[in-house]
């Protein structure tokens, strides 16, 4: 007999985390793709690291993590209502008496727990589920997304900085041409996460993390042979 999404669930208790008020909880966006909660398939919010993935990349969390346990979060369209009478505008504006018809689309939002690696699904709310469970999901849904603060943050920015390095940034003409696409490190083979130069063109790799992966810290090797020429300004490419 295979055990029940419930039981399922109840086995992977130890892996779900009750986020704390100073945890980031990511949730309207995947972390690596542009998936949103009105993609199809919806979000899966990781109940331990409280990062969020599509469908597409939710099971490389799973194989890298080995967490289990998800919150998905997707968003449809309500039906609209057919018997809204369509009024000719008579002004061009938007959202007002004599104007164009201004409906945003409404979406509806569900909920489930969703238990990896064979998407085991129970609805949520649900009176079944465990209370830890209960308290992940509900401190997931109230918390206003890390997204929106950085966002709203942006907006609220009283103005943009500009980096002192890009006023005075200088340009050697080396006769480098930087094609518009097929990037590669000049120092080595990877083709992303490569950093673009802005003084003299060169395209290099990015740092090497502490887990081995990530570049070969070549754009940051550059940077130190060069510092006293004013090479500081890089575009990243991922
Ligand atoms: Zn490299």
């Amino acid at each position: 007999m295979f055990p029940s999404p419930m039981e399922l669930l109840r086995s992977h208790l130890s892996r779900v985390r009750i986020p704390e008020p100073t945890n980031r909880i990511y949730k309207s966006e995947c972390c690596i793709s542009f998936d949103t909660p009105r993609s199809e398939g919806g979000l899966y919010v990781d109940l331990s690291s409280f990062l969020t993935f599509g469908k597409e990349c939710v099971g490389w969390n799973y194989e890298k993590t080995g967490n289990p346990v998800y919150l998905r979060i997707q968003q449809r369209p309500k039906p609209v209502p057919e018997d809204r009478p369509l009024k000719k505008p008579t002004l061009l504006a938007i959202g007002v008496d004599g104007g164009f018809d201004y409906q945003e689309t409404n979406y509806e939002e569900t909920h489930n727990i969703v238990i990896l690696p064979d998407y085991a699904s129970l609805p949520f709310p649900s009176v079944e589920l465990p209370e830890k469970v209960r308290l992940a999901v509900d401190a997931i849904l109230i918390a206003e997304g890390a997204e929106r603060k950085e966002q709203l943050a942006a907006w609220t920015a009283e103005k943009k900085k500009v980096s002192a390095y890009v006023m005075n940034l200088q340009q050697i003409n080396s006769g480098v041409v930087v094609p518009p696409s097929g990037w590669k490190c000049c120092k080595c083979d990877k083709t992303d996460n490569l950093w673009l130069n802005l003084t003299d063109g060169m395209i290099l790799c990015g740092r090497r993390n502490w887990d081995g992966s990530g570049g070969n810290n070549h754009a940051i090797e550059h940077y130190n042979e060069t510092v006293s020429s004013s090479r500081e300004t890089w575009y990243h490419s991922c």
